[in-house]
Formats: structure tokens, sequence, C-alpha cells
């Protein structure tokens, strides 16, 4: 898109599609920007995939629950001239997660380096030798990769700043995760314990490319974190901030599609009508939304069969369970690895049905956070990584599904867990579809792979239409809250660079 220099004396106007993390984080940089910004939200409350529910009296985080690398939001608030501490109170988990391999050992990940390695040790004890040069090479990572996250990759030539050419070559992008964890650590189960955190992308160790080693690397040198009243609360704050800053954020208000004069977003049509807006941002899941809100003649590159044919990540079916009392010596966070890990990601990966022995993720916040219940009730959160909408009937496989979970859990350790549900929600890949408007239930939006990064994924400027910017998971740097919330820093400096604002926020 050409720059268009905004040359009015009302406040430029922002229309914004979506009250994900993507969405609020660009309501504040924008409205801090001085820009007037509505952002309209189909859902009764903000947070999207990271948002709270409640179900029968007991509280859930929706997705999102691992909370990294806070130091990007907490410089959100401050560029918004903001203390984000003022709006929300982090808890920091250590020991982090407990990884049970099926088979032994159990393994504490921690920030405790000489425990760290301790654990390790229960693996393989050189292993445990190159734990520090793995934080130490990650150190280096970080480095290089920090510009790449940071520069909005609208055009091939930006492959060609030099800061970028050294990130890549360092970053040995056509290497794999697993691989990369190959050259330190021997025992597979140690390379997994560094490498599982691909997940969080909704990826294979074993495909995503290696520059995502960086995922383990954040969780031991910067903590887990657990926002008090659960990762929803991340959103909430940022909301409370928005409307502090000026921005309108209107719930339970879809918009139905972009307006356009030619090739040029003029606002959004929503129920009560055309909001005017000078830009469009959309947060909504890429793959589920472009094709409705902007007409399939207006795109060049991201044609309807283009759409139809990426690559998207994995699903997850979802237990939220509200139990009798609570599992007091259930860590806040386990992850139960497969004895066939690899055989699972391939199943899923080649789109066969779920997994009969699956790796699940546990997440027990009454451990840390009270408003998570305690002894009279407590709620946990249950994930199973699962194909995307294809493979699976979920109509006819909800139940059985469900129940195998809760066994195989009870098998894990959680004993009479299937006997003290009181309240049970159950999200399939199905319902993300109808219930959060995801392209086949693909709750980590199109896939990390080194064909849809970068330059190859969509462009933060849209680069269809003038006027329309994408923010969130489906966007260029990619999913995961920090990545997202730095990919709204980079949408939002191009909207007042292309608008010719001058940008108020604080340095
Ligand atoms: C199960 C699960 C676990 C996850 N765990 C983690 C984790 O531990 N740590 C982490 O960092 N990340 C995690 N993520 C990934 C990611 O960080 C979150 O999913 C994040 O919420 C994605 O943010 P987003 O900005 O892309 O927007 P989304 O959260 O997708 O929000 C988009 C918003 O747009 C709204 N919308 C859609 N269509 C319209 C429309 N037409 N009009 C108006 N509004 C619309 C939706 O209702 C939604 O509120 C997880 C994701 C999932 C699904």
């Amino acid at each position: 898109m050409s720059s268009r220099r905004f040359a009015s004396s009302k406040p430029a106007r922002a229309a914004v599609v979506g009250a994900g993390p993507g969405g609020l984080a660009s309501a504040m940089l924008l409205a801090a920007s001085g820009m007037q910004v509505t952002v309209h939200e189909r859902l009764g409350a903000v947070g999207g995939r990271t948002r709270v529910i409640e179900n029968g009296g007991y509280r859930f985080d929706v997705g999102a629950t691992f909370f990294l690398y806070p130091d990007i939001l907490r410089g959100i608030f401050a560029q918004c001239g903001l203390e984000m501490d003022d709006f929300l109170t982090l808890k920091r988990v250590d020991p982090q997660y407990r990884l049970a391999f099926e088979g032994g050992p159990d393994i504490y990940a921690t920030q405790d380096l000489d425990r760290l390695e301790r654990e390790i040790a229960k693996i393989d004890a050189q292993d445990a030798r190159n734990v520090r040069l793995f934080l130490e090479r990650g150190r280096r990572k970080l480095k290089a990769f920090t510009p790449v996250l940071r520069k909005p990759f609208n055009s091939l030539s930006d492959y060609l700043a030099p800061d970028v050419l050294s990130s890549l070559r360092m970053l040995a992008p056509l290497r794999s995760v697993d691989t990369d964890m190959g050259s330190l650590f021997r025992d597979p189960r140690t390379r997994l314990a560094f490498s599982f955190q691909t997940k969080y992308l909704g990826m294979s160790p074993f495909r995503c490319p290696s520059l995502f080693t960086i995922l383990a690397f954040l969780e031991f040198e910067y903590g887990i974190w657990h926002p008090l009243g659960g990762c929803g609360q991340l959103s909430e704050a940022m909301a409370a901030a928005a409307r502090q800053l000026g921005a309108e954020i209107r719930l339970g208000d879809p918009v139905e599609e972009i307006v356009f004069e030619g090739r040029t977003a003029k606002g959004v049509r929503t129920a009560d009508g055309v909001s005017q807006a000078d830009v469009v941002v959309v947060n909504a899941d890429f793959a589920a939304n472009i094709p409705k809100l902007i007409p399939n003649h207006l795109r060049r590159r991201w044609s309807d069969a283009k759409i139809d044919k990426t690559k998207l990540s994995c699903s997850t079916f979802m237990l939220y369970l509200g139990i009798e009392g609570d599992y007091p010596e259930l860590d806040h966070h386990t992850i139960f690895l497969s004895k066939d890990y690899r055989g699972n990601i391939e199943a899923i990966e080649n789109g066969l049905r779920p997994p009969a022995e699956p790796s699940i993720y546990v997440q027990n916040p009454s451990r840390t956070d009270p408003a998570f219940g305690g002894r009279d009730g407590s709620s946990l959160y249950v994930l199973v990584p699962v194909g995307h909408c294809g493979a699976t009937d979920w109509a006819a496989e909800r139940q059985p599904f469900r129940d195998l979970v809760v066994q195989r859990l009870e098998q894990l350790g959680l004993t009479g867990l299937g006997a003290r549900i009181r309240t049970e929600k159950i999200v399939t890949p199905d319902d993300w579809t109808s219930e959060l408007a995801i392209h086949r239930g693909a709750t980590f939006n199109l896939s990390h792979s080194l064909d849809q990064l970068l330059y190859f994924r969509p462009h933060n400027r849209f680069e269809d239409v003038d006027g329309v910017y994408l923010v969130g998971g489906g966007t260029h740097p990619g999913s995961g809250l920090p990545v997202i919330y730095d990919g709204a820093r980079i949408t939002s400096d191009l909207i007042l660079r292309d608008l010719g604002l001058e940008s108020r926020l604080t340095a």
C-alpha cells in the first residue's frame, strides 16, 4: 500500500476487528498515539483464546495458560505511559512444570540451574552438562532473532537487511528444533524436554524450524508466569488500559464485512450499520475471517483458493473439569508425555484419528491461585493435541475420546478423577470452529512452516487492499502471546507511518 498521509484536524480513526491479545495491544498503542479507536468484538467478553470462562461456579482459562517473557507486554504498557503492574499481578511459577515421561523419569523444569542439571541427570548425566551451553546459545539466538521479530517483512528485500541476513545465517532455519537439540543432548527424552515447546505453536519439534528453540530458552531465562485470576486477566488488563487511553470496546458486535471504496477500506459494517474508519485492523482468525470480510475479487495474493490451501496448525481437544476437592500433589503445570510421543505427533500431522495413548497437558491452577478453587472444589484444564478438523468425526468421537482421556489421566496418577467431576465442558476442533470462529479448528493459526513465515505469512500491512492491517497469530511474526504483542507493535508502527502521524508513544 502507498502511504496515505492523514491531513485532518480530527483524529484518525481505527476500527479493530476482534478483542484478542493482538487487537487489544493494537488498540492500546493506537489510542495512546492519539487515534480514535473502536474495537468490535463478536463475543460478550474480551480476550478471544486468552480469556477466562466460568462453568458451574468453576473458573478456567480457555486457551493460553503459560505466560512467557512478560517484558514485551510490560514494554507496551510503558510505551503507552502506563505501568503493567498497576493492572495485574503476576506470579512466577517455579518449578515451572513437571514433565512426566511415560515409563519414567519425572523431571521438573526450573530456573534454578543447579537443580535443572540434577533433573536432567535423571535422564542422562552427559546431557545435564550441556544445559548451561543451551542457555548460552539461546541468549545469542534471541539477540539474533530480535531484529527478525521486530521487522514487518512486507517485501522480499527485508531479507537483505544486514541484521536479518546475519540472523538468518545463525538461526539455521532449515534445521528442525529436534535436530538442533541433538547437537547438545543425546537422549531423545532430554531433546524432548527442550523441544516439546514447539507445541505452543501447534507444531512438531521434528518439523518446526530450529529458530523456535527460542521458546524453551525463554522459559528458562525469563521464567513462566501466572497472572492472578488466569491468563485471561492479561486481556482484561489490556482492555482496561485501552479504555483508559480512550479506546471504545464494543462487545457482542461482530463485524460482517469491511466496507471499501475501490480497493481502499473505509470502515466496517456491523448489525448497527457502517462505522467509518481510516484504517481497519483485523485481529480475528485470518483464514476464517478474511474470506468473509474482504470480497474475493479484491484479493490478489490471498484468494479464497490460496487460503484454502494454507497449511494449518494442529488443534486441541479440551476438557475443563470442575472437580470435587483438589489434587494438592498435582503441580500447576504437568505434561504427560506418551511413550510414543513421536508416533502421536505423526498421527496428528498426517490427519489420522486421535491417538489411543495421547500425550496430555494438565493445568491445576489452584496450586498457585485461590481464584481457581481449593479443597471444596477446584478447576482442572486438560489439553490433548489433536489434528485440525478433517480426519475425525468429532460428533461421534466426542464422548468416547473424553472417556479415554479421563481413564488415561486416572492411570497416570489422577486417582478417582472420573468420580470427582462435578462440571465439565468439552471442546473439540469442531467447537473451536463454531464457538471461536477459528478456521478448521486450527487453534494455533496457520502453521509456522518456513514457507509460511516472515514474508510468506500474511503481512501486517495486508498486501491485497489499502487500509487493512493484520494482528494476531495469523500474521507475522506468528502465534504465542509475546510474539503476538510484538506483532501488534509492528502493525501499529506501520499504521502511524502510513498515515503520516507522529508517534506519541514513549520510546
Ligand atoms: C488451547 C490453546 C492454548 C494456548 N496456550 C498458549 C500459552 O500457554 N501461551 C501462549 O503464549 N499462547 C498460547 N496460545 C496461543 C495464543 O497466544 C492465543 O491463542 C492468543 O489468544 C491468540 O491471540 P490473537 O491475537 O491471535 O487473537 P484471538 O485470541 O484469536 O482473538 C481473536 C478475537 O477476534 C474475535 N472475532 C472473530 N471474528 C470476529 C468478527 N467477525 N468480528 C469481531 N470479532 C471477531 C474473536 O471472538 C476473538 O475474541 C494458546 C492457544 C490455544 C487455543
